[in-house]
This record gives C-alpha cells, sequence and structure tokens, in this order.
C-alpha cells in the first residue's frame, strides 16, 4: 500500500515547511511518493517562483536584466539547503541553468525548473530519490498525456522497497521537450503518479485543511465538507473553488483512488475526502462556487433559418479562435453564446465580425457584465424545491438573474447575474440554503 503525497507551493516555501513535510511524510511509511511544486509564497507580499521564471523568461526575450531576478530565485535555494544542511550543490545547478539560458532554453523549461530544483531539494533532505518528471511524465505532440507510456515510466522508477521525489508541473514531448501543464498542474502530476502505482490514496497537502461550502474571503467562517464526490469537487473547482486543479480529478476518478485534501500547517485536522461515493449527508447542497467577468454573446437568427446550423456555425467560430463556450441558453429565435471574457480580450471584434457576416443572423450584441454562481450538490437530484428556494433567494434580495442553467444530472445549478451582485449573490444562497 503505497500513499502519494503532493505538496503545494506554500508547503514548500521555505525551510520551516520542509521540515513539517518531513514530520508529516515520516509519520506514516505508506507516504513513498512526494510530489512538489516549486516554492510558494512565504507571506502575503512575496512571490512565487514559478511566477519569477516567467518574468526572467521575459527578461532573457527581450533583452533584460534577466540575471537579476535569477539570482533571487537563487538565493531561496540556497537558503533553503543551508538552513537544512544539505549537501545538495544548489550553485552548481543555478550555474548549470544559466548556461543552458545563455545558450537559448524554452520558456517551458525555464519555468520547470522551480519544480525540479524544489524535488531535488526535498529529495536530498528526505533521502528519496529523485526521479525527473521529464522521463516519466509523457506527453503526446497535441498536448495530451500519453496514458500508457507514462503509467509504466513511472511504475518502473518506483521500484520495490523505493521511495522517491517527482517534481509536479510538467513532463515532456517524444522529443524530450519540456512540456507544462496548466498553472497549478502539480495536482495533476499527483494524481497521474497516484494512478500509475495504483496508491491507496493521494494526499494532497496545501494551506487550507480541506473544501468549505463556500470562499471564506466571501463568507465568513463557511462551513466545512468533509467528503465530496468527484463530480462535485470537479464543478466546483471548475467554477472558481481554489483547492484542486479541476483536471486533478480525471487520472483516478475510473479506479476509485480517494484524495484527500489536507493542511501541512495542522496535519491533525481531518481535511477533506473526494471519492466516487461520499457519505449521505443531510445538507441539501454541497457548495457554491463562481466566477465573475463572462460575457454573454446575443445572437438573433432570420426566423426561418435553421437554429441548429446557426447555432452550429456559430460555435465554429469561437473553436476557431480557441475560445470555450461555457453555456448556450437558447430561445425561438435567438441564443446566447457564454464565454469566459479573458479567452475574448484580443478576438471579441473578430469574433463578433465573423458571427455578422453569417448570412442567417439579424443582429449579435454582447453583454460585457455578467459573473457565475454555481450552486452544486449530489443531493440535488433526489430534493425537490432546491431551485425553487434559490430562486425566491434572488426575489428577496432584489438580485436580478441573467441565466440559468441545469444539466439533467442534476449536480449543479449556475445562475448568470451581473458581476456587482456577484459577492451579495454568494452570501445570500449560503446563509438561507446552509
Ligand atoms: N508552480 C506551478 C504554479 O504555480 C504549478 C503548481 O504549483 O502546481 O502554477
Amino acid at each position: 500500500m503505497f500513499t502519494v503525497c503532493k505538496f503545494g507551493g506554500s508547503s514548500v516555501a521555505d525551510s520551516t515547511q520542509f521540515k513539517k513535510i518531513k514530520d508529516i511524510v515520516l509519520a506514516d511509511d505508506r507516504r513513498r511518493l512526494v510530489v512538489v511544486s516549486a516554492m510558494g509564497r512565504r507571506n502575503k507580499e512575496d512571490y512565487k517562483v514559478t511566477d519569477m521564471l516567467y518574468l526572467t523568461y521575459a527578461h532573457v526575450k527581450y533583452g533584460g536584466n534577466y540575471k537579476s531576478i535569477l539570482d533571487v530565485i537563487r538565493a531561496r535555494y540556497q537558503e533553503a539547503a543551508a538552513e537544512l544542511h544539505l549537501d545538495y550543490d544548489v550553485a552548481a545547478d543555478f550555474d548549470k541553468l544559466e548556461q543552458r539560458i545563455q545558450t537559448g532554453c524554452s520558456e517551458e523549461f525555464l519555468v520547470s525548473r522551480g519544480e525540479y530544483f524544489c524535488a531535488k531539494l526535498m529529495a536530498a533532505y528526505l533521502g528519496y530519490e529523485f526521479v525527473d518528471a521529464a522521463d516519466v511524465v509523457h506527453f503526446r505532440y497535441d498536448g495530451t498525456v500519453d496514458d500508457e507510456r507514462t503509467s509504466r515510466d513511472i511504475a518502473a522508477a518506483f521500484g520495490a522497497g523505493k521511495r522517491v521525489v517527482i517534481p509536479g508541473f510538467y513532463g515532456s514531448y517524444p522529443s524530450g521537450e519540456v512540456k507544462l501543464f496548466s498553472r497549478g498542474g502539480s495536482d495533476i502530476t499527483g494524481a497521474i503518479v497516484a494512478k500509475a502505482v495504483s496508491a491507496d490514496k493521494y494526499e494532497n497537502w496545501t494551506d487550507v485543511s480541506g473544501v468549505y461550502m463556500a470562499d471564506p474571503r466571501i463568507v465568513d467562517n463557511p462551513r466545512h465538507i468533509a467528503e465530496v464526490t468527484y463530480d462535485e469537487l470537479r464543478e466546483l473547482s471548475y467554477m472558481g473553488a481554489s483547492v484542486l486543479h479541476e483536471e486533478t480529478i480525471l487520472p483516478i476518478r475510473e479506479i476509485n483512488i480517494p484524495i484527500y485534501i489536507l493542511n501541512t500547517n495542522a496535519p491533525q485536522d481531518k481535511g477533506t475526502k473526494i471519492c466516487k461515493d461520499a457519505a449521505k449527508s443531510k445538507q441539501a447542497i454541497t457548495g457554491i462556487a463562481g466566477k465573475k467577468n463572462f460575457k454573454a454573446f446575443t445572437i438573433v437568427k432570420d426566423t426561418a433559418a435553421s437554429k441548429l446550423k446557426v447555432i452550429q456555425a456559430v460555435l465554429d467560430i469561437f473553436d476557431r479562435f480557441g475560445v470555450p463556450v461555457e453555456h448556450i441558453p437558447t430561445s425561438i429565435d435567438s441564443f446566447n453564446v457564454i464565454v469566459e471574457s479573458k479567452y475574448t480580450e484580443k478576438v471579441t471584434y473578430d469574433i463578433l465580425t465573423e458571427i455578422a457576416k453569417l448570412d442567417e443572423v439579424v443582429s449579435v450584441d454582447i453583454d460585457n457584465d455578467l459573473a457565475l454562481v454555481a450552486v452544486v450538490g449530489r443531493n440535488m437530484v433526489t430534493n425537490t424545491g432546491i431551485s425553487g428556494a434559490i430562486f425566491s433567494i434572488f426575489g428577496k434580495h432584489g438580485i436580478n438573474i441573467k441565466t440559468i442553467a441545469q444539466g439533467t444530472r442534476e449536480i449543479n445549478i449556475t445562475v448568470g447575474i451581473a458581476n456587482a451582485d456577484f459577492e451579495k449573490c454568494i452570501r445570500a444562497i449560503y446563509e438561507d440554503m446552509v
């Protein structure tokens, strides 16, 4: 029985955090596979190493003084190595990196070094073997993970009796070039490793004791969630609950490896368990999450034109510009396409122009002021009256609903409101429904 432990950026931010990790790892003999992020923030004013590495690359690219930024990063690793009395020669590795920068390296390679150095440091500190993610996490050229090859190589690297540390967040293309996951992707590495070794559990160690029913920055002391299903967590994290990268669940959902969200700074806390069949709960809803800054494109079509064809043509345009679509509420002669604004920053006018060119389209308009709030819960399917209760809350608090979506799985109800109503809306639902 093996447990995969992934430690996030704040858990590996300095030598004090490394010591907490050693205590955690040594407390349970099953914790033989450790995945780490790059060093994160030590306090609110601090910077994440990953962000500094992106900045370093921007300076390299535009001929700025990258060395001063790299020296700040170097100092953080050197300080931790010195405080932990490690033999690991951080300076030699950073010298090599500088040579590599001078001869030319990709942004993804440079940014991946945050995790790489952290894993080397952690391996030296725990006395575990360092396994480079570039050797075992394999991407195809289309950016998807080659599961079979990856599982095989991770399982091979983790032989009998071994204890290993693997850097999160990256792998490599068949050519050997480093490829990153999207931000926060060390969570995905942890899941991939858990799947490859058929771990008994995947512990995701962070700086909060699990998942809460609402964002604590919006709702005071929200209730803790003891157990949540994979599907609920995916909905919540997709809709902005910043606990886990939303893709973390995918590699292990089928084989039902439970994930535990745990707190490195309070390891005795119970945390949140994420699994297929979460324990029964009397709570009608499991959590509330949401995101601001969506756009709704309103397309009015010619009454004689086929709605399906127009929707297809319009979606094709969004696809061509690489803009993911959230919802498509429809009525007989018009429909909306709702997208996250960050994806359309540079292409809004191009998309409008292309849509307007379609013969069947009478007009196209944009509403730039949209936030989405999702109420998520596995019990919604068996409880009637939940949507009625939610909508009456909106009425009571004078919040105008712009869009509504609920799938037949009835795991979430998503409403669109004005950005300015966002916090008020989450508080109101929490106060009345929890
Ligand atoms: N260090 C990367 C980031 O900041 C990946 C991770 O921490 O998961 O996004």
